[in-house]
């Protein structure tokens, strides 16, 4: 092989989808990755939902592009990655607002985007019934997807096509390079040089960005709880994810029970943030507020992870506006298991000077 020599700091599900793009054009890939096991951060606490129906347009693009990419992704994989359940969003007063504003162009990304009566809402999950919605969106084509057997397949696929993962291995320091130098990257495994670096880091990107003498981009973590209940003999498998958009609580079917999230959100230092027992409170007040139907759940199981963002919630993805060898896949906040395909799909474009990334994601923007 004799593409450039590319670096991606990071194996999540930013770090995995690039680096499969890229091996994919024929660059020399290695990932470094701190953990010994690949994918251990959010890529690996989420609750995998395919959801494409997001107020900012930007966003909702590169979802529905990602969210189809998913089945490219079964090269990889005997298992079935998608259960295709749907999703409803339940929304009143200025959430339906914002919502009705942008459902032209959701329409217009998957026609079969539509409004449902409350009446019809609970015909599909008898749950909501005594919900005080106004409407809720329904989104045939969202779904839930294995998102470990995806990370997986995204790992195999790089690595069938080329790429080397090197597992604890730490980026500790480096040099960003130049016009006429590589860059040159100080690892718990030893140096690497690279005609181009990829800081795929999750939560800890602005960290990874200052060690190799790079502007941090403000990039800050924030944990949100899952919690988990045993089995519900009321619940039906194949239910939709439904997300109560003004209360901020959703859930899904899982395991024969469900798994819920008050949709908490605390800035966080980068780090294995624990789950703190007084969330099930703030879960059960949401749920009393937006399910009445669903009150006394049994949790059995409850954690947390991060979910990292810029200040407008747009990813970062793209050339570094200083540091010319350096490219971002970053801040994929809440959606960067839906939009892994096309994030690495739009930054390999952007190293390999195929496609510039929308204006929108611009690290320098
Ligand atoms: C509670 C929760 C629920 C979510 N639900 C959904 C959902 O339903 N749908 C959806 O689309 N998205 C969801 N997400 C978001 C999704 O999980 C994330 O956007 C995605 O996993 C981010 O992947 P990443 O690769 O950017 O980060 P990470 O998975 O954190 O990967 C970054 C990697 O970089 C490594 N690293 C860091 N520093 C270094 C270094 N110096 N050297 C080497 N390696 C380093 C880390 O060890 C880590 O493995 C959810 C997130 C959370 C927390």
């Amino acid at each position: 092989m004799s593409g450039p020599r590319v670096v991606v700091v990071g194996a999540g599900f930013a770090g995995a989808a690039t680096a499969l793009h890229l091996a994919r054009a024929g660059a020399r890939v290695v990932i470094l990755e701190r953990e010994a096991m690949a994918g251990i951060h959010a890529t690996s606490q989420n609750a995998g939902m395919l959801r494409t129906a997001i107020a900012d347009p930007a966003l909702a693009r590169v979802a529905v592009a990602g969210a189809r990419g998913v089945e490219a992704a079964r090269a990889w994989t005997d298992v079935t990655l998608v259960r295709p359940s749907g999703s409803l969003l339940l929304a009143g007063g200025s959430a339906r607002k914002e919502l009705e504003s942008v459902t032209p162009d959701l329409s217009a990304l998957r026609s079969t985007v539509r409004w449902l009566e409350p009446k019809d809402a609970v015909s599909r999950v008898p749950a909501l019934r005594g919900g005080t919605f106004e409407a809720a969106l329904w989104s045939p084509e969202d779904g839930v997807v294995d998102s470990a057997e995806y990370f997986a397949a995204l790992v195999r696929g790089a690595r069938a096509l080329g790429a080397q993962l090197r597992l604890a291995t730490e980026v500790l320091g480096g040099d960003p390079g130049d016009d006429s130098q590589p860059a040159r990257l100080a690892t718990t495994t030893g140096p690497v040089e690279a005609d181009a670096v990829v800081i795929a880091g999750g939560a800890w990107s602005d960290v990874v960005a200052e060690r190799l003498q790079v502007r941090r981009l403000g990039i800050v973590p924030y944990r949100r709880h899952l919690h988990a209940t045993g089995p519900l003999p009321t619940v039906d498998p194949s239910w939709p994810f439904v997300w109560a958009v003004d209360d901020e609580v959703y859930f899904r079917p899982e395991s024969g029970g469900l798994l819920l999230s008050p949709c908490d959100q605390e800035a966080f230092q980068p780090c294995e943030p624990p789950a703190d027992p007084a969330n099930r409170e703030l879960l059960a007040r949401k749920v009393a507020a937006a399910f009445p139907g669903l009150l006394d759940l049994p949790i059995m199981r409850s954690w947390a992870g991060l979910r990292s963002f810029v200040p407008d919630h747009r990813f970062v993805l793209g050339r570094d506006p200083l540091a010319q060898r350096v490219f971002w896949a970053a801040g994929l906040g809440g959606h960067g298991v839906t939009s892994a395909w096309e994030v690495g799909r739009i930054v390999a474009d952007a190293v390999l000077g195929l496609a510039p990334p929308p204006p929108e994601f611009a690290p320098g923007r």
